[in-house]
């Protein structure tokens, strides 16, 4: 019930709560103030009763003392007569002489009703005060009944004196027991209540109605109907949810008019806020680099397009799960350690990681960590971003090939050969091995290129070159030099014999035709080699040997192998 009527009383608007609190503290003022009004004029009607029957009293005593005069109070019947004339008196219901003590002793007992009959007539005699008592009984009238006794004093003669009998100053003689008909007076409450109400509800009207009329200008219309019409606007701007909107100032009412300005500063705001959002939004749709948002827990709470496509996994699929999911298992546990400690202490970590799409394939990512802290220092997000670093590394490891590969014979080109060519000669002296070198040159390479054309002399060279690497160890090196040289070098030789088993062996293998398209065609080398450290001390002089023994094998005829002999001792191995 009680909450039912707060639930009531909460749904009210402020206008109807203001009419409920003026119109109920005007009825508790109106109760309290009728209430106040009708004991006032009880009181008057009681201390009227009181007074009437003090006169009554009074005039029973001075009757009294006409008769005690005249010595008719000895007589009963004239008593009687006396008591009988003065409840004749306007409402007086009832009228008994009660004689006191004194009296009795001296005058004898008198009729019967002139004895103490109850406990008032004995208790005004003994105590000398007046006695009261309000008589209500179903069906009569209401009544109030005053025992008055009558005190002995010198100054006054008369039954009340006391030179008539023996009485002492001060002394009970007897008492009057007056009852006073209330009824009139009570019918005349009641019509002063009625009157009462009517004119209070009619005061209630007007005053309420006054009230409201100066509630209505004072408070409604200076605070409530403006902060209606505020909210009136505010809930327009809200359903319109267009954040660049504004509400009116109310320029004549400072405080709503405030109220106004500080929401219009917060749309601002939110306006300002959402433009961002929005931003970031487009930058999280649109960014080319993956976007995982987790909680705290590592639990993924969104992801972005750029995230679906690759790694192949919907949103809604990975909505929850925690990025292990991605792993490709190819960083062990230590890594992830190392990573989320790292983290964890600088909030931030970004590397070079292998993860795995949808569909098993594996991919390098470079990825960057970040925790996002709430205003408690706590960790509440991590951001991760990634892209997909498989075209870059594809081109990093083009580039690195370039750089040390020949691009049409994929063969170790001359800067790649030179390095190799140091360390296997740093190797060599510290174990005392030997190395070989061979410089070969194709024979009259440029006449194929001249009749068959440049792309059937490239396949040419390539065909070549396959050839070379099937002829030699795989750890020895096969390079193109450039244009139609090649180098090869031969690590851990034993003897000249290991080089001159080698060009044997590609000198067998180019006699075989090489098929270029429709077109065989047969190409021989020429071909010099040097011997570390037998021939020279270091690559570049080893190089230079071989190129002269190459030189050689041309002068003699080409289709040949020399090995490098100091001037005068050169030595014609094949072909001649
Ligand atoms: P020789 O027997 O004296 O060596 O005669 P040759 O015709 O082979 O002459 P040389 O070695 O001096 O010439 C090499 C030629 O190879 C010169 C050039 O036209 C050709 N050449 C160089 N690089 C390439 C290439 O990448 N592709 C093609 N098709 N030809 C090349
Ligand atoms: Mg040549």
């Amino acid at each position: 019930m009680m909450k039912s009527l707060r639930s009531h009383w909460h749904q009210l608007g402020v206008q109807e709560k203001l009419h409920i609190l003026i119109q109920g503290s005007l009825i508790v003022l109106f109760i309290i103030s009728m209430n106040w009004v009708t004991d006032r004029f009880e009181q008057q009607i009681m201390s009227h009763a009181e007074q009437r029957a003090d006169e009554t009293a009074d005039g029973l005593i001075n009757g009294m003392n006409l008769l005690m005069l005249t010595g008719a109070v000895h007589d009963p019947a004239n008593r009687k007569l006396l008591v009988d004339k003065m409840r004749q008196s306007k409402g007086v219901r009832e009228l008994r002489i009660v004689r006191g003590t004194s009296v009795v002793a001296q005058f004898g007992e008198g009729l019967p009703e002139e004895h103490a009959k109850d406990d008032m007539d004995r208790a005004a005699l003994a105590s000398g005060k007046q006695a009261f008592k309000r008589i209500q009984e179903a069906g009569q009238p209401s009544a109030l009944r005053v025992v008055v006794p009558f005190i002995a004093q010198k100054d006054f003669r008369g039954t009340n004196c006391m030179s008539c009998h023996e009485a002492a100053e001060g002394s009970v003689n007897g008492a009057a027991s007056v009852i006073i008909d209330l009824s009139e007076d009570e019918a005349e409450l009641a019509e002063f209540k009625k009157n009462l109400w009517i004119g209070h509800l009619v005061i209630q009207i007007f005053l309420s109605w006054l009230i409201w009329l100066f509630v209505r200008n004072l408070i409604v219309r200076n605070i409530a109907q403006p902060i209606h019409n505020l909210q009136l606007a505010m809930t327009a701007i809200q359903h319109s949810n267009d954040l660049s909107q504004r509400a009116n100032v109310d320029e004549k009412n400072p405080d709503i008019g405030e109220m106004a300005r500080t929401f219009n500063a917060l749309l601002a705001n939110l306006e300002q806020a959402q433009n961002r959002l929005e931003l970031f939004a487009k930058m999280f749709e649109n960014s080319g680099e993956a976007i995982a948002i987790t909680d705290a827990n590592k639990r993924i709470l969104t992801v972005n397009p750029a995230f679906e496509q690759i790694t192949q996994y919907t949103a809604a699929e990975v909505i929850g799960e925690n990025p292990k999911l991605l792993s490709s298992g190819k960083q062990t546990a230590e890594f992830y350690q190392l990573m989320w400690a790292t983290i964890e202490a600088t909030g931030q970590w970004s590397g070079e990681i292998w993860n795995r799409r949808k569909d098993g394939e594996t991919y390098p990512e470079w990825l960057s960590i970040g925790a996002v802290k709430n205003t408690h220092g706590e960790i509440i997000n991590y951001i991760s971003l990634f892209s997909d670093i498989t075209k870059r590394k594809e081109a990093e490891q083009r580039i690195e090939f370039l750089a040390h590969y020949d691009s049409l014979t994929k063969l170790p080109n001359r800067a790649l050969f030179a390095d190799r060519l140091r360390r296997a000669l740093v190797m060599a002296h510290r174990q005392k091995a030997k190395v070989g070198l061979m410089f070969l040159d194709l024979d009259k390479f440029k006449a194929v290129n001249d009749t068959l054309g440049h792309l059937a002399g490239d396949q040419l060279l390539k065909s070549v070159a396959e050839r070379l690497k099937h002829c030699v160890r795989s750890s020895d090196t096969v390079c193109r030099q450039g244009g139609d040289e090649f180098l090869i070098l031969l690590e851990d030789i034993h003897s000249i014999d290991d080089v001159r088993l080698v060009a044997e062996k590609i000198m067998i293998a180019m006699s075989t035709p090489h098929r270029l398209g429709e077109i065989d065609q047969v190409i021989s080398f020429s071909i010099g080699a040097a011997i570390y450290p037998d021939d020279a001390p270091d690559d570049e002089m080893l190089l230079r040997c071989a190129d002269q023994a190459m030189y050689q094998a041309k002068e003699s005829g080409r289709n040949n192998f020399r090995l490098f002999q100091p001037a005068g001792m050169i030595e014609n191995w094949i072909g001649e």
